[in-house]
């Protein structure tokens, strides 16, 4: 049988995550390849105009056109699936594509959504340019008090969104608490779980209708391709992200997604190591006098470590911190960095250093960016997989040369 780990896929919820990131929906073709097929095809052939008339009917499952779907991009929608718990899952060519279509695909103007206004920068574009374009009401609040969640409320509310932890203060928002508002009015929450990553936090089991990623960050993690991916419950798929997804084409490319399939296969590795490093980095931060302030999830003095310790599983493989001094020291410490680049990507295996009030976080009003705890001191680091102790010798180098 060629599709035996296929046929298994339904037990791979039960495997631990490492066995479902290697082998999890895997689908072999009849050659019984040992890693995954790349199907670099945009469409597919029948045997007969009776054949194609079934499968576009939906009487014969199979490929119509990979616009649709692609066993490739298949193979790693039912891996992530396994990894998440949840029953179905659309890949997307981006994250920003997942999360677009993930909110605007359930809404109609008129509605009402609910966002925590602690979010990457074009998600918060989304929700607080696009969005009113179409008639689509927001609200954007401090999410991290759940009485926030509760007193933005409208009788029109349908979707609340959420990003936890935040990019790049690392706040964390108690995700069971906002499904139980979310419930109780009949909304759907969305998280986009980027920063815990799939193997630290399962916003669907903690309450979430919906999850979000940018596939470019750590299941990728090696800087190559960009992807993302929406995942749900097969009822809310149907009804509303099938029909959108086909028309308006956020599809993943084979390509991207079989490099995406070989980044799941090493996840947990490189996730542990790099939280690892984090950690590490983070507390020695805690301990020189030309750091202000370390935010670390997994740290004693983050301001919701409770949070962190009830929600999360493990750390975080990002440390935000204030240098003493100011934008001059922070510009000047990214410059003295030798093994640390500047670049405003993350989940990489090269760590990684930005300066968000001058990039990522740049479009926001000074007050908005103060009400995120983002100074002109504040940089925020992706830890890689280099050795973390060359890491601290690159950081202290650098401090010294401020
Ligand atoms: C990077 C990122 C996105 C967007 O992902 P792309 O793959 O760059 O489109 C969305 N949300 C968060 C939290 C991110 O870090």
């Amino acid at each position: 049988m060629s599709d035996k780990i296929s046929n298994g896929t339904l037990n791979a919820a039960n495997w631990r995550p490492a066995t479902q990131m290697v082998h999890g929906g895997t689908s072999r073709s009849q050659f019984g390849e040992t890693s995954e097929a790349m199907f670099l095809t945009q469409g597919f052939v029948y045997d007969s105009a009776q054949a194609a008339e079934a499968r576009f009917k939906g009487e014969d499952e199979g490929f119509i056109y990979s616009r649709y779907a692609n066993p490739t991009v298949d193979m790693f929608e039912k891996r992530m699936c396994a990894l998440e718990g949840a029953e179905d899952a659309r890949a997307t060519a981006s994250g920003m594509a997942a999360v677009s279509a993930a909110l605007l695909c359930q809404l109609n103007a008129g509605d009402h959504v609910v966002s925590a206004r602690a979010l990457f920068g074009s998600c918060r574009w989304v929700v607080e340019t696009l969005m009113p374009k179409y008639g689509i009401e927001t609200t954007l609040i401090d999410g991290t008090d759940l009485e926030n969640w509760q007193r933005a409320v409208k009788p029109n509310t349908k979707v609340f969104f959420l990003e936890s932890p935040t990019n790049p203060t690392l706040e964390v928002i108690d995700i069971a608490g906002v499904a139980k508002i979310a419930d109780a009015i009949g909304a759907r929450v969305v998280v986009d779980n980027v920063f815990a990553t799939p193997l630290y936090q399962k916003p669907l089991d903690l309450g979430a209708h919906i999850v979000v990623y940018s596939a470019t960050k750590h299941i990728d993690g090696q800087g190559r391709c960009l992807g993302g991916i929406v995942l749900s419950s097969k009822d809310w798929i149907d009804e509303h992200l099938h029909d959108y997804f086909r028309h308006t084409g956020p599809s993943l490319s084979p390509f991207n997604a079989w490099t995406l399939l070989k980044g799941l296969e090493t996840l947990p590795l490189r996730v542990q190591q790099q939280t690892q490093s984090a950690r590490k980095i983070a507390d020695h931060l805690a301990s020189l006098n030309a750091i202000n302030r370390v935010i670390y999830p997994g740290r004693p003095d983050h301001p919701q470590a409770d949070l962190v310790q009830k929600q999360m599983s493990g750390g975080s493989t990002l440390v935000a911190f204030e240098i003493a001094g100011g934008k001059e020291a922070a510009f000047a410490f990214e410059n003295a960095l030798e093994i640390i680049r500047i670049s405003n990507n993350l989940g990489d295996a090269k760590s990684l250093i930005t300066h968000p009030a001058t990039t990522t976080h740049k479009n926001l009003a000074e007050e908005a960016r103060t009400e995120l705890g983002i100074t002109d001191a504040t940089v925020r680091l992706s830890v890689g997989l280099e050795d973390a102790q060359d890491l601290i010798d690159d950081i202290d180098r650098a401090l010294g040369a401020v």
